[in-house]
């Protein structure tokens, strides 16, 4: 029997390469389609019948090894928690090929260049990694050029449609999105859409954004939020902390009807010694949304979206300090973020690319991770690193 997942018939993710074309696959997680498409046929598309006929004989496809790798130490796959997702939805996942489940990225256009992402996610991000001389390569198909006005979503149908969800970059920096839910508000299918954002909590979104949440199933906003103050500020340079504060307060109290609010975590070197920080502040500024609902919190884990991502990955820790963050999970509140993290770093290789990588970044920003990262800069220099 194939480990399965509802996305193999039910989900697209598409990422865009230019005016015309765009990328594709089931979600943002699963290899990319080496081809581009232009206007793309949901049930028909190559690349996505080939990894559905795939899916359909092979356990664990090789395109899905990040869930894989996800379960195996023991953390939820996002493939899981698109299983939950469908569950509370009670959307049945029969054999059937429909356009349930859409990621978007509304390119990269982005206000910030965070240390742990890079430009293939942050157009603001590409001058500095030509400066610091970065080895890592995006995918040889990734070249990336102006893609706002690209439309290849427009004979997509909606009809079964019931998660939408855009990242980017900053989302709302972009019309993307207005554009999706204009075109599912055209054909009816708003009514039945639960759509969600990864934002960085900069942008407040325009009136007729709200107006179209309005007209929503619900509206999800994940925060993207690593840190708070001085943390936050070196980490998602150059966002400012209160400003960030102030927008996010602004969207949790817009005053609709159907909104629910997460703050999202990415975890890494830069700031696993600071998490108590974010779970106070949330519990004490932020504790529930404007309905009263409590905001929740999930974390992740840096990735190879950037060379931030891999170098200040918690596997790099060498075992002093890998105690250490051990040591500091055991004073966490949040006992599931706790364990992730436990389970996470069992498995070390310790690497001290990322002091180099801090170090250089802070000759180009004029920033200190020593200062601005007090607790990692302890704590490492104490393991002798
Ligand atoms: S990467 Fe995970 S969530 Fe995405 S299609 Fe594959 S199994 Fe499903």
């Amino acid at each position: 029997m194939t480990t399965t997942c509802p996305l193999y018939t039910k989900g697209l993710y598409i990422e865009k390469l230019n005016a015309s074309e765009a990328q594709v696959s089931m979600c943002c997680f699963q290899t990319s389609s080496r081809a581009a498409y232009t206007n793309i046929n949901f049930d028909n598309n190559p690349y996505l019948e080939s990894l559905r006929n795939k899916s359909s004989t092979q356990d664990k496809i090789k395109e899905c090894e990040g869930c894989w790798q996800n379960e195996s130490i023991g953390n939820q796959s996002y493939r899981q928690g698109q299983i939950a997702a469908f569950d509370q939805l009670g959307i049945a996942v029969d054999g059937s090929t429909d356009l349930v489940s859409m990621t978007y990225n509304c390119q990269n256009t982005c206000n910030l260049k965070c240390i742990t992402c890079g430009p293939r996610f942050s157009s603001l991000w590409a001058p500095e990694y030509k400066k610091l001389n970065l080895k890592i390569a995006l995918p040889k198909t990734i070249k990336k050029s102006y893609s706002l006005n690209n439309r290849c979503y427009e004979d997509l149908d909606f009809a079964k449609l019931r998660l939408l969800h855009f990242q980017g970059g900053e989302p709302f920096l972009t019309n993307d999105h207005e554009n999706l839910l204009e075109k599912a508000a055209q054909d009816g299918s708003i009514q039945n859409l639960t759509v969600s954002y990864n934002t960085n909590g900069t942008i407040f979104p325009s009136e007729r954004t709200i107006e179209l949440w309005r007209q929503c199933h619900m509206v999800k906003i994940f925060f993207s939020i690593d840190a708070i103050g001085k943390q936050f500020e070196y980490i998602r340079f150059p966002g400012v902390w209160s400003q960030v504060e102030e927008t996010m307060l602004r969207i949790r109290n817009i005053g609709l009807h159907n909104i629910w609010i997460e703050l999202g975590v990415t975890v890494s070197l830069a700031n696993v010694f600071y998490l108590q920080d974010i779970i106070d502040w949330k519990n004490q500024i932020m504790p529930v949304t404007n309905l009263g609902d409590a905001v929740g919190m999930y974390i992740n884990f840096t990735g190879p979206v950037g060379h931030g991502g891999v170098v200040l990955d918690l596997v790099n820790a060498n075992t002093v300090l890998q105690q250490r963050i051990l040591s500091y999970t055991a004073t966490l509140t949040d006992h599931n973020m706790a364990n992730s993290i436990r389970r996470y770093i069992k498995n070390c290789q310790p690497n001290n690319d990322w002091i180099e990588y801090l170090d250089n970044l802070d000759v180009l920003r004029n920033t200190n991770w020593r200062t601005s990262l007090s607790q990692l800069s302890d704590k490492s220099l104490a393991s002798n690193l």
